[in-house]
């Protein structure tokens, strides 16, 4: 079986779950500690994550599911950081980027099935190099020196 012939697993509310062959339809976790009515929307409201009622996929223990800054608002003393939810697509050289020190980012993400470490490191290089902490089962860590 090819991996585009792989039915689209559901992530959102109201999706089918598709994981292995699983029926179930995805819901949201409430919404713990609202407080809305001081700041809507409230962090608690926009971080609600999915799950399976079914064969009990959570969204929060898949490591697929990523959270990326998105944008930065700048205060009159302090900086916002929003983060939106982002999918990592398995079937390419996919990943998201961490700080990780001064002089260095973590690189997490995704690679295909037969891809080499080589190729991985062709798109994550930092300007200095960098090393692999992990390269295992489609899922890698790397470590790009910046600086
Ligand atoms: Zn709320
Ligand atoms: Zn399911």
């Amino acid at each position: 079986m090819n991996a585009t012939d792989k039915p689209k697993l559901g992530y959102s509310d109201g999706d089918v779950c598709n994981r292995a062959a699983c029926a179930g339809v995805i819901e949201m976790h409430k919404s713990e500690d609202c407080s809305c009515h001081i700041n809507p929307p409230c962090f608690s409201c926009t971080s609600v994550t999915a799950f399976c009622p079914v064969c009990e996929w959570e969204e929060a223990d898949d490591p697929l599911v990523v959270q990326e800054i998105a944008s930065i608002h700048f205060g009159n003393d302090f900086a916002y950081v929003e983060r939106a939810k982002r999918i990592l697509d398995p079937t390419k050289i996919d990943y998201r980027i961490e700080m990780h020190s001064n002089a260095s980012q973590k690189v997490i993400g995704v690679y295909p099935d037969g891809t080499t470490r080589q190729e991985v490191e062709a798109v994550v290089k930092g300007t200095f190099g960098g090393r692999f902490s992990s390269f295992k089962d489609g899922r890698f860590e790397y470590i790009a020196y910046t600086d």
